[in-house]
């Protein structure tokens, strides 16, 4: 017999919550007051086929990446991760999907301690839209408009990975089999940096996380806290499959490559320490990158100091060719 709406949102999308006082099943879902002291950090991430992922991923993948687009942003604010709501637009009930998608959405929900709370499904073009909410002590959110001049940036893990395997699914650069294989995990499965944004607070200035390259999100930093940088293009972390290629590729995915999922932050030199013992609490390695300053605008130099050419625009879904 076909599945239909009400039998597909109990059989993949129902769980029994324990942080929440009300789960999936009535009009609302209900949650519990947050703590005196916190705050509430809510965030929407949209994914929809075609421009956010390939109809190659993997069903499991896909539900692993709607949710971490979306925890990413929380880690971005410092927030811890309480519960979310799944809005869902399917073409039709493809049972074989279904099952891979809630096994990759909830296994890093449980790994991150976040409930399915609620949501909606239609049938339509496949579009995933995921809210999530999460607490924060009272003003230690960390946030774009923080960034002073004199912070050291940093960012952490690696980037330009993602960019990478997408170039290679376009064709344009090949790779061997297990090195594809690598960058393809980083684009498909990327890791929300939540507990380096939680051991960031009180010890970062400003954050943002990468989802539109490190270039166009550092110019959101750069625009809200009112300040200028220099970036040191030869300074960004990468893998060893990327750093095997050559230069010029090598700064157009680390610089102007998106769905990073890394985090970016400042934080005055006398933080180092911090920072260090931060990322060693989140178990992440983080980079320094450059340098914040009061002369507004971004420079790019290379590792000798001189400046870098090149233009690497964000991007943006409304005006970036795709
Ligand atoms: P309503 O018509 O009142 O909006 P729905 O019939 O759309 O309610 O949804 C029934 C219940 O299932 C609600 O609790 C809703 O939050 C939940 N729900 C619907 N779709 C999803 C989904 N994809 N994931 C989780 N919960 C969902
Ligand atoms: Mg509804």
């Amino acid at each position: 017999m076909a599945v239909g709406e009400f039998d597909l949102i109990a059989r993949y999308f129902t769980r029994p919550v324990r942080r929440a006082v009300l789960g999936v099943g009535d009009d609302c879902a209900l949650l519990a007051a947050l703590p005196a002291g916190q705050q509430l950090a809510v965030s929407s991430d949209m994914l929809v086929e075609g421009r956010h992922f390939l109809s190659t991923v993997a069903p499991h993948r896909l539900g692993h990446k709607a949710l971490a687009v979306n925890l990413s942003d929380l880690a971005a604010c410092g927030a811890e991760p309480l519960a979310f709501t799944l809005a869902l637009a399917m073409p039709r009930v493809d049972e074989t999907f279904l099952e891979g998608f809630a096994g990759g959405l909830f296994a890093l929900a449980d790994e991150q301690g976040i409930e399915l709370v609620g949501g909606d499904t239609t049938a339509g073009p496949l579009n995933i839209c995921i809210t999530v909410f999460g607490a924060v002590p009272i003003g230690q959110a960390l946030l774009r408009s923080g960034a002073r001049a004199g912070d050291q940036l940093w960012v952490s893990g690696t980037l330009g990975d993602a960019r990478l395997a997408l170039e290679a699914f376009r064709g344009s650069v090949s790779l061997p089999g297990a090195a594809f294989d690598a960058v393809r995990l980083r684009m498909e499965c990327p890791t929300p940096r939540v507990a380096l944004g939680r051991a960031l607070r009180g010890v970062a200035t400003g954050a943002i996380d990468l989802s539109d390259g490190l270039v166009g999100d550092l110019g959101h930093v750069l625009a809200r806290s009112g300040v200028g940088a220099t970036l040191d293009a030869d300074a960004l972390p990468r893998s060893a499959v990327l750093g095997s290629l050559p230069r010029a590729l090598q700064h157009e995915c680390t610089l102007a490559g998106g769905d990073d999922y890394e985090l970016l932050f400042s934080a005055p030199p006398a933080h180092e320490r911090a920072v260090i013992a931060a990322a060693a609490q989140a178990g992440v390695a983080v980079t320094k990158i450059g340098f914040v300053e009061a002369t507004p605008g971004l420079r790019i130099v290379d590792g000798r100091g001189a400046a870098l050419e090149q233009r690497f625009p964000a991007f943006d879904h409304f005006c970036s060719p795709t």
